[in-house]
């Protein structure tokens, strides 16, 4: 028999859950895109976007999900042919530099391997090489979404800053942003990326690329600028459409909207500090399934973990099993794999569990109890107390 039927729960990275409030705004006729509520809305949906992100730069919004965000951050940044220096900790810094390389940029890759975070000697060794200062850019990913390794992004620009390098520090925040705590100003991010669909909790669609004086100084250097994805008009519309470079993307905006809203009612460092008691929740009970058997937190300091996702190691390739599991039998679907085979791809060594966005203790508990479910019904060995050593965590909110 199967206990899957009741509200089913997708715990994987993005698309992350959307709040009835995000669902029930969209749910409206198209509206006017001429004048009216919609245009009207755009300064502060624009200010509120800055506020998530700390910083007084630019944000502009592109009608594409996060790889689309990647792209246009890269346009308008980047001639053909420029330099760029990849920090990888994951498949989607390797996914960011794979798309820089058919843009014609060349990237070199530091690859910290898929359970360190970066380590700034080696970055400071990278740059040293680079007398001539031909990176244009240092690509970052503050949270891999695939690794669950949470990197020092304020770290990377103290090293760029010691080599008195020029060149622009880029990050990917599409996994973190209202996650992990982010500050781009205060770190010295010229340019970021964001998505809609994580942490922002608003379905998958739209995208933001956000960028300061620096960044901008850099999109009037290069050659040529896409038409589509220039930041430049997107940022200063005359008229509404310019924003999105055509029509707007309507319904995401009124998704958005409530997003935002509900993020500035709990307030930044409540929601931050809720994911880090949630993510505690989700390492107490692998550190308690993990005293046997073979299951294994991917990164092991909690200090350079995400808040947002965690990926779990199940030794013998049972990450498949548990997950086919607990969709089937317990209505709950985890994350796969991403990336952690030897290859790159996907694996079923490992699984991810998602506890970013829209997230509380019902739905962590309930996860974490459908997997000792999932480890029981398998005869997957593992050790005891997991759940009560969750549920503490979660006691003491
Ligand atoms: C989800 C994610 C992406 C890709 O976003 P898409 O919307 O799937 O294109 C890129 N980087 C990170 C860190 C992510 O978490």
């Amino acid at each position: 028999m199967s206990l899957a039927n009741g509200r089913h729960y997708l715990a994987i990275p993005g698309p992350s859950v959307m709040p009835d409030r995000v669902l029930a705004a969209m749910h409206r006729a198209a509206p006017n895109i001429y004048e009216g509520a919609l245009v009207d809305m755009m300064p502060a949906l624009i200010d509120d976007l800055k506020a998530v992100a700390k910083t007084d730069g630019n944000v502009a919004i592109y009608i594409a999900n996060g790889h689309g965000a990647w792209e246009a951050a890269l346009a308008n940044t980047h001639d053909r042919g420029d330099r760029v220096l990849v920090l990888a900790t994951g498949r989607f810094a390797h996914g960011w530099a794979e798309q820089a390389e058919r843009l014609g940029l060349k990237c070199d890759i530091v690859d910290f391997g898929r359970s360190s975070d970066i380590d700034m000697a080696r970055v400071a060794e990278a740059l040293a090489t680079d007398k001539a200062h031909s990176y244009k850019s240092v690509l970052v990913t503050h949270v891999d979404t695939s690794t669950s390794i949470r990197n020092d992004v304020a770290g990377v620009r103290e090293v760029l800053n010691a080599a008195r390098h020029p060149a622009l520090l880029m990050v990917d925040c599409i996994a973190s942003l209202a996650c992990d705590r982010f500050q781009m100003d205060a770190w010295g991010v010229d340019v970021m990326v964001a998505a809609s669909q994580k942490g922002l909790m608003t379905p998958p669609g739209v995208s933001f690329v956000y960028f300061n004086a620096k960044g901008d100084a850099a999109r009037d250097a290069i050659q040529h600028v896409s038409g589509y994805w220039d930041w430049r008009p997107r940022t200063r519309p005359q008229d509404f459409y310019q924003y999105f470079a055509g029509t707007a993307p309507t319904h995401h905006l009124y998704g958005l909207r409530e997003a935002l809203d509900m993020i500035a009612e709990e307030g930044l460092e409540a929601i931050f500090a809720r994911h880090e008691k949630l993510a505690r929740a989700v390492w107490a009970a692998v550190d308690a399934w993990s005293r046997e058997g073979p299951m294994q937190l991917n990164v092991a300091d909690p200090a350079k973990r995400s808040c947002a996702v965690t990926s779990v190691r199940l030794k013998g390739n049972l990450g498949g099993d548990l997950r086919g599991w607990v969709t089937q039998k317990a209505g709950v679907t985890l994350g796969i794999g991403l990336g952690m085979s030897e290859e790159g791809r996907s694996s079923d060594e490992h699984f991810r569990i998602a506890h970013m966005g829209h997230v509380n203790s019902h739905m962590v508990l309930g996860t974490l109890g459908a997997i000792e479910a999932g480890l029981t019904a398998l005869d997957i060995p593992h050790g005891t107390g997991a759940l009560d050593a969750a549920a503490k965590v979660c006691a003491t909110a």
